[in-house]
């Protein structure tokens, strides 16, 4: 059937909304939903920048986060200069990981934050290992002892220390390296500062195409938003100059829009997120010409302004527009969502960059995925079979033990016990050939996603506790801000029915 509108001009089609039935975008292209929202009643939507309006090329920037922070590392804390011929490979790190300050430990947790697969250096630990470290007790991840790395400029963090723990446990003593906990501190402080101190970001503004990825889509998006009526605004944590160079270079020239400013009502840089959502800054107007903040109060904002600061209230007060008519699009679980959704005010979409490809695999798996979930299903199966037939086994023991006197009964009852115990014998040897059979599947599975910690939103077969936040908080996740443009901005967004376990 063809769908209403899908025979138009793809230019006047875009214009119009729907092109087509949601069936023709492409998965990977989708916008997917955990909470039902009505695009009709949102007024105006937000967009933080790094990660969300600008994706980066990852590996290119790892490489340069790697490199400064290895020559502050060793220029300015004195570590040996060796740890520049170390191998980062940039497969050590998926977002969601936890790093363990304390035992040098790398780990990823499951949905209910118990610990997973869990790396000391490019050691995996065995499960009793795992089980001697962290027992079986939840991750309190609000400890010192724990960090989170849940953007995608955490993860040279981890690729690093992987890599340093390995060294410093190979060389022990001798390492040069400090011990576990005061290297990741070393590792963290010496990132935070080539971010705040313009050296990452002076090399990224001189070579804009080699960092950061163009998508030929977003400026017919953003077009697409605005001509259905919708206010659009950029809050971002980057400094003015920052924010220019990244936004120039995406949308100036662009659908003959000479500037980047001309899609948006109102920008604001240096938001500091999570603050923005939860303190009570002030917003300030930066001179775009000399990037410095201009004296005197913010009463209201106006689209020829730039503002730095503020605080979502003083917002929303001066734009006049109530808290669930925004939506806003991000990347960071915590900076970007997590606050919005916990004080149930502005509706969230998530940028997820990983997603393109988790789909990537996930299709091209999809036979082997099928596989698994079969072979899984009847090992548990066969699993409880087992479990009544010991229970049967015991019952028929007590029976022998309590009736001796009588030989019929126990002719009978010693026959039942030999064939009981024949037939656990061989489904205890099919249970274990079918358990070594789901492992291995489950491990090619898992490889395809990443060599060390397979997909990033799963864990075992459950979501990974990444995934779950995902899921939690995100109102709308998505792998890039263009993909909005394949549905009309006025869309229901529908979660589909989950059902709970006893329902499947
Ligand atoms: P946003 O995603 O557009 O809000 O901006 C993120 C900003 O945070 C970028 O300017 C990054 O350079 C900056 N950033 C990311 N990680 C760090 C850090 O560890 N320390 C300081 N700034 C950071
Ligand atoms: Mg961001």
């Amino acid at each position: 059937m063809v769908a209403p509108g899908s025979e138009l001009d793809p230019h006047l089609s875009a214009l119009v909304g729907d092109t087509s039935s949601e069936s023709d975008v492409p998965r990977r292209n989708r916008v997917f939903c955990n909470r039902n929202l009505r695009m009709n009643q949102i007024e105006m939507i937000g967009f933080d920048m790094d990660y969300t309006l600008a994706l980066y090329h990852q590996a290119k920037l790892e490489e340069l986060s790697i490199e400064l922070t290895l020559g502050k590392l060793i220029d300015k804390w004195g570590y040996p200069t060796e740890i520049k011929g170390l191998t980062y490979d940039p497969q050590w790190a998926i977002r969601g990981l936890m790093v363990d300050r304390q035992l040098g430990n790398v780990f990823k947790m499951d949905r209910h934050s118990y610990v997973g697969r869990c790396y000391h250096g490019y050691r995996r630990l065995t499960v009793d290992e795992r089980r001697a470290a962290y027992g079986n007790e939840k991750i309190n991840l609000s400890s010192d002892r724990y960090e989170w790395i849940d953007t995608l400029f955490g993860l040279p963090e981890v690729v690093m220390y992987i890599a340093m723990v390995d060294w410093t446990d190979r060389h022990g003593p001798g390492s040069g390296l400090p011990p576990y906990d005061r290297l990741f501190g070393d590792i963290r402080t010496a990132i935070d500062e080539a971010h705040r101190d313009d050296t990452l970001k002076s090399v990224i503004k001189s070579k804009l195409p080699d960092y950061i990825v163009k998508d030929p889509m977003l400026a017919e998006t953003l077009h697409k938003l605005r001509s259905a009526g919708k206010k659009l605004f950029v809050l971002t944590n980057s400094l003015w100059d920052y924010t220019d160079a990244v936004m120039s270079y995406l949308l100036d020239g662009e659908r003959k829009a000479s500037s980047w400013r001309s899609y948006f009502d109102y920008i604001i840089v240096g938001g500091n997120k999570p603050a923005f959502f939860n303190e009570q800054r002030t917003f300030a107007v930066v001179d775009p010409a000399t990037n410095k903040l201009v004296p005197g109060e913010v009463k209201q904002l106006s689209r020829d302004k730039v503002y730095q600061g503020g605080n979502v209230m003083d917002f929303e007060a001066m734009t006049q527009i109530r808290g669930d008519r925004v939506l806003y699009i991000g990347d960071h679980i915590y900076g970007d969502i997590l606050r919005l959704r916990k004080h149930h005010m502005w509706r969230t979409a998530m940028v997820l960059q990983e997603l393109e490809r988790e789909i990537a695999v996930a299709d091209r798996l999809e036979a082997q995925i099928r596989d698994l979930d079969l072979l899984d299903r009847r090992h548990r199966n066969l699993e409880s079979e087992i479990d009544y037939q010991v229970m049967r086994q015991k019952k028929i023991q007590r029976l022998l033990d309590e009736d001796a006197t009588n030989p019929a009964m126990r002719s009978k009852l010693e026959e039942a016990k030999r064939s009981t115990r024949a037939v656990l014998e061989s489904w205890r040897d099919r249970a274990s050939l079918m358990n070594a059979e789901v492992d291995a599947l489950e491990a090619k599975v898992d490889r395809t996603y990443n060599p060390y910690w397979g997909s990033c939103l799963r864990e075992g077969n459950e979501n990974s506790r990444f995934g779950e936040q995902v899921n939690d908080y995100a109102d709308l996740y998505t792998s890039r801000v263009s993909n909005v443009g394949h549905y009309s901005p006025l869309r229901y967004f529908r979660a589909p029915r989950r059902p709970m376990p006893h329902e499947i």
